[in-house]
């Protein structure tokens, strides 16, 4: 079933009969391609930045270079698939391309059901709304507003795994301890109450079942009006139950899982427990870039810029005792000493910050577009990093060098 809005566009599309691009041949890029094609539109070509895409195809239909582009009449319609939201439709427009959309508008309010693309159907919801919710985060930018995507609220430092090359740097904790959640609470009242929405909330740790409390956290953030969603990233160690599993009985959550093979001894348990009380869930296979090592590497601040800019995480604030941050990395390599940051790296909730000074800046990190100090530490997490082995285990803390 398609949404009202979606099936005027369709229509338009469809009386034009003109080609059909999506721009992006990622996930959105894909599920854009089922929207359309199961209204009996067919999609010319796929288009994308990255050029190892470039020649391929996906379900029999091309991936083209940004450049091939300028082949295709100039009333076709392309559909913006991909982050740059307001960026490629001026690129486009200066090609002369006069029909673009933001997939957003085909997407919002569609009926997946039945949709056979290889992705799980409540990964599919997430990943639209994240994308609907993008594209009116842009659109609400230039409007003074503050919507905010993604907030991690870390619960613990301690995890049941012990991966050598955790990305969140679990692995460097000599001494994890679990969050003030006094702290905690207070800092996340504050942010809430200084922003206009947030659409989701990541509860995790490390592993967020190992702190006995973090329930008290769960039920704060679903009482919220102002946020969408709240997903628990849980490695399939510990099957919650009590005031935890009830906690989690709310149509807000969703629990995300990783399943690492052997090490999520309690994959099966997990599912049992959550299908059995009406939780969403999906279950992942992870894909793991070498993401996990502090290395300071003295580079260009250009060089610098362009991983921030290419980072798959660099929009992922991180709330961490008491502290925002701009990323994971940043979070817990200041957290453990390991990088020096700037006052404007971190917005400091310890103290009494509130208001309308908390929201200028907290605006002021979000829409930060230049590196951060941590970026110096870090090995990037984009398409170039390579890819590593998942979850190898380590006995003991790595060693690290503080720079405090
Ligand atoms: S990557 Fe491994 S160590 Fe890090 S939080 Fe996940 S399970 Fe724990
Ligand atoms: S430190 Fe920079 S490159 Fe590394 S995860 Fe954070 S934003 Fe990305």
């Amino acid at each position: 079933m398609t949404a009202p809005d979606s099936a005027a566009l369709i229509s338009r599309v469809k009386a034009t009969g003109a080609p059909v691009v999506l721009f992006g041949a990622g996930d959105v890029g894909k599920i854009a391609w089922w929207a359309l094609t199961s209204q009996g539109v067919e999609v010319t070509c796929f288009s994308d930045g990255r050029a190892e895409k470039h020649g391929t195809s996906w379900s029999g239909v091309e991936i083209r270079s940004p450049e091939q582009l300028a082949a295709l009449s100039r009333d076709a319609h392309v559909f913006i698939c991909a982050n740059y939201l307001f960026s490629m439709p001026k690129t486009l427009g200066d090609m002369g391309f006069t029909n673009i959309h933001h997939a957003a508008d085909l997407l919002d309010g569609v009926d997946f059901t039945g949709a056979d693309i290889g992705m799980d159907p409540v990964f599919i919801e997430r990943k639209v709304a994240l994308h609907v919710r993008e594209t009116h985060k842009a659109r609400e930018e230039r409007e003074n507003s503050l919507v905010l995507k993604y907030l991690d609220v870390v619960v613990t430092e301690a995890c049941s795994m012990k991966c050598q090359d955790c990305s969140n740097l679990m692995q460097y904790y000599t001494k994890p301890r679990h969050s003030d959640l006094d702290l905690l609470g207070d800092a996340v009242d504050r942010i809430v109450d200084s922003i206009d929405r947030i659409y989701e909330f990541r509860v995790l740790g490390g592993e967020p079942f190992v702190n006995p409390k973090a329930h008290r956290v769960i039920n704060q953030l679903t009482a919220y009006p102002t946020v969408e969603k709240v997903v628990i990233y849980t490695n399939a160690t510990i099957v919650p139950k009590g005031e935890m599993l009830e906690a989690l009985r709310n149509p807000k959550i969703v629990v995300d899982i990783t399943n690492y093979g052997q090490h999520s001894r309690k994959l099966e348990p997990l599912r049992e427990v959550l299908t059995d009380n009406g939780i969403d869930h999906l279950v992942k296979i992870p894909e793991w870039t070498d993401s996990g090592r502090i290395n300071f590497v003295e580079r260009d601040a250009a060089v610098l810029d362009d991983m921030f800019a290419n980072c798959c995480v660099n929009d992922i604030l991180t709330l961490l005792n008491g502290k925002l941050y701009r990323c994971p990395f940043s979070a817990n390599g200041t957290n453990l000493g390991a990088m020096p940051i700037t006052d404007a790296e971190v917005v400091d909730l310890t103290g009494p910050l509130s208001g309308l000074e908390l929201r200028e800046r907290i605006r002021a990190l979000y829409s930060r577009r230049t590196h951060l100090t941590a970026c110096e530490y870090c090995n990037g997490r984009d398409y170039r990093t390579p890819k590593i082995d998942p979850a190898i285990q380590t006995r003991r803390p790595l060693p690290l060098v503080s720079v405090t």
